[in-house]
């Protein structure tokens, strides 16, 4: 089996009938690039930045910051590496940041809330983004948008930063993607407006499952709600593909679900462009996926949005695919 992986390292992801999707990776650090390259990542489809601000005493530097950006960008050549800006909150605490204790954190203060109430914070982070968007591929992403005017915000702050930097001399790409995460059920339901506005979208599953389900992702007692092929999130995430597509757009997954070899024959047939999982997950579905029809898979999703439950998905998925 590790040898049919090896076969496909360094070829494209291409089904039966020809149609080819993109697997990139999911990384937390500029270490993690050496295991994109080595599974045969065409990319980086999530840049977890919270590693940056963790396990400090202060805020890193906007110099530090752009070592780490440059160096990612640089090694992936020109390959496409989406950077999530600062998701912090919720269960990710800095002993630094005094955030106020809340009674529901996930429902609370974190990520871009927290980033345009502080923008002394995010603007150093978009700089540092920025001045390395020179030195490779860059796109930017926003967590946890909720609202249009979240997303309005964070660009008009990030065009600012930008025109600061041009002003000053400073050089910075002119075709940097800005795209938002979709990890929140009023953006999945809202996809079509969010769309005019976004270069792509990444639906972030993690999150959306647990906000969609009422159900806490680290409270066991309720984790069997915890329902990734839930036709109502085979649909949201059906709503959110339609939408891009419809706009000219692409949408991709970073939530675990991407990697998921039940929920892969499903998001191939709604038309998923990008697939963004842990690395090590990249070659075996590119092994899997290699060996799928789009158009069977297409027909197949169409099936499992109709149904009723979690189960019958599962139950339907595995016969057609053998699993
Ligand atoms: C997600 O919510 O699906 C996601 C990828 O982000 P995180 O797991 O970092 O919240
Ligand atoms: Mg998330």
């Amino acid at each position: 089996q590790k040898q049919e992986w090896a076969k496909l390292k360094n070829e494209p992801t291409v089904t039966t009938d020809g149609v080819h999707v993109e697997l990139v990776a999911n990384i937390g650090t500029p270490e993690d690039v050496t295991g994109v390259q080595n599974n045969g990542g065409e990319g980086v489809g999530l840049y977890r930045t919270e590693f940056l601000y963790m396990g400090k005493s202060e805020l890193p530097s906007e110099d530090e910051q752009f070592e780490s950006y440059k160096a990612v960008l640089e090694n992936m050549g020109d390959k496409p590496v989406v950077v999530r800006t600062l998701d912090i909150g919720g269960d990710k605490e800095l002993s630094y940041l005094q955030l106020p204790k809340e009674m529901n954190p996930f429902l609370g203060y974190r990520a871009i809330r927290l980033c345009l109430e502080r923008d002394d914070i995010f603007r150093v982070q978009l700089r540092a983004l920025l001045r390395a968007s020179v030195y490779g591929n860059l796109k930017i992403m926003f967590p946890m948008i909720a609202t249009l005017e979240e997303f309005r915000q964070a660009k008009a702050i990030l065009l600012e930063e930008k025109d600061k930097l041009t002003a000053d001399g400073v050089a910075v790409s002119d075709s940097i993607e800005i795209g938002i995460m979709v990890e929140i059920p009023s953006t999945a339901v809202a996809a079509k407006q969010f769309a005019k506005e976004v270069d792509f979208f990444s639906v972030g599953t993690n999150d959306l499952i647990q906000y969609t389900m009422a159900a806490d992702r680290m409270n066991e007692r309720v984790s069997y709600l915890y329902q990734p092929y839930h036709p109502a999130i085979l649909n949201l995430v059906h709503n959110v593909i339609e939408a891009a597509h419809a706009e000219g757009k692409w949408a991709g997954m970073c939530g675990e679900m991407a990697g998921d070899t039940i929920a892969i024959p499903l998001l191939l047939g709604l038309g998923l462009d990008e697939f963004s999982m842990s690395a090590t997950s990249i070659l075996p579905a590119r092994t899997q996926i290699t060996k799928l029809s789009k158009a069977d898979m297409q027909e197949l999703s169409q099936e499992a949005l109709a149904l009723s439950t979690a189960d019958e998905v599962e139950q339907l998925v595995r016969q057609r695919t053998g699993q």
